[in-house]
């Protein structure tokens, strides 16, 4: 692209950045690193600003992803900015959820509208969008390897080179549990109903949820089982048959039979945390972490690529105001990365607790914490406005 075409589409504040930068300046203003579903947006997102985007595309996977990803009305609403939003058959909205806790106790959540509580998103269909949304946005380029830039966005995911690198910290808390997750199919039609069991097995957590896919009266399911590491590789290796006798067994007959429709996988869960979202390296260009790269938490209340995506739009938020109030400051000023870190890390506390706390609560095996939690579902199930008020926090 010419030099005079960008500048010809560019506001005022990144004219005047444009004009004032050295002719031998990077080819690219920005440098995603990781094409997962954070890094696929934030490229979008940031060239949505006129920022050129250099997206790094990692290995690609060599199996499809067999995840589907519960996902909020506030990702949601960014996803279908990007035209990025699945068709509702491969979004399927969530009516009511119903949990279980190891006590018999249940919580069961209605959606306050017709539109859904939540909705599941095929993960492979929504990362094949987002990539067919980038073939068309001609500022942002896939590229094989990391490229100069103002700024690096670091999306690479948990397991994140660039973090180390970078010398960001990371506090890790593994949990002592996988999430074993695949498709299934099921006999009876779901009814747009998300389910979840809190159960304990000879001492052990285990938390089963089926997640409704393809359309209100589909009859299919995505399954995330977190259990003991032993016991989700016991189950990964089973039979088809004996592993799909134990999930019906689980999940109390609620979907009728069910047949294994994909492969099994399993991810090591943890809670984790970057010390430090941004900083500087040595030649003045300024880097910053974003999803899992940045944070994890357990996959209990389906938030973690939500967290991820909040992130993207927080980011695109802060250097947006580069074309106004802030259009003296470069892409790598440091008082608005800091901005973006501290605004991000105060909107990540409430679900960290959410979600340490209740996985604590539930993996807890004495029986005056059993009584306690029976206690806590069931007085929780009893007033509304207090259900109401957390189904509020947790759509946006
Ligand atoms: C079983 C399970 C169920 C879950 N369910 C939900 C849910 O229902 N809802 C929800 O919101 N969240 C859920 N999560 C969390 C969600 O999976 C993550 O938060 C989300 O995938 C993070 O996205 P990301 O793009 O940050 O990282 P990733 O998805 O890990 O993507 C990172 C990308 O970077 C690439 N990469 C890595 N290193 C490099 C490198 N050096 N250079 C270039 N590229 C690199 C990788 O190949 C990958 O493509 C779940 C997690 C698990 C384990």
């Amino acid at each position: 692209m010419s030099m005079s075409r960008v500048e010809l589409c560019l506001p005022s504040g990144a004219i005047m950045a444009h004009l004032e930068s050295d002719p031998m300046k990077p080819a690219f203003d920005v440098c995603v690193r990781g094409a997962g579903v954070v890094g696929q947006t934030m490229a979008l997102l940031l060239a949505g600003l006129r920022l050129r985007v250099a997206l790094v595309q990692g290995n690609t996977p060599s199996a499809p992803d067999v995840r589907a990803f519960a996902l909020n009305a506030a990702s949601r609403n960014l996803l279908q900015e990007l035209r990025c939003w699945p068709e509702p058959d491969h979004a399927t909205a969530v009516q009511q959820m119903r949990v279980w806790g190891d006590g018999g106790a249940q919580v069961h959540l209605e959606a306050p509208n017709p539109q859904g509580l939540t909705w599941i998103v095929d993960t492979p269909i929504l990362l094949a969008q987002l990539a067919q949304a980038i073939q068309y946005q001609a500022l942002v380029s896939v590229v094989p390897s990391n490229e100069s830039a103002s700024l690096t966005v670091v999306c690479e995911g948990r397991h994140s080179a660039s973090r180390e690198q970078a010398g960001a910290g990371h506090e890790v808390l593994p949990y002592d549990q996988h999430a074993l997750a695949a498709r299934v199919d099921c006999a009876l039609p779901h009814q747009g109903q998300a389910f979840q069991w809190f159960q304990h097995d000879q001492g052990e957590l285990g938390i089963l949820a089926l997640l409704p896919m393809g359309g209100s009266m589909g009859q299919q399911a995505a399954l995330v089982w977190s259990l003991s590491p032993a016991r989700a590789q016991q189950l990964k290796a089973m039979p088809k048959a004996e592993f799909e006798q134990a999930l019906h067994h689980a999940s109390h007959d609620q979907l009728g039979a069910m047949r294994l429709a994909s492969e099994r996988h399993t991810w090591p869960l943890q809670m984790a945390r970057a010390l430090q979202w941004c900083g500087t390296y040595s030649d003045g260009q300024a880097w910053v972490l974003a999803g899992d790269a940045a944070h994890s938490v357990h996959p209990l209340a389906g938030l973690g690529l939500n967290l991820g995506l909040a992130d993207a739009q927080a980011l695109r938020h802060v250097l947006h105001t580069r074309q106004g109030v802030n259009h003296w400051r470069g892409l790598n000023d440091r008082r608005l990365l800091r901005r973006y870190e501290r605004e991000r890390k105060a909107g990540m506390w409430p679900t960290w607790v959410a979600c340490d706390g209740l996985q604590r609560l539930f993996a807890h095996p004495h029986a005056l914490v059993k009584d306690l939690r029976q206690w806590g579902m069931k007085n929780f199930d009893a007033i509304p406005p207090l259900k109401q008020w957390v189904i509020q926090q947790a759509m946006q």
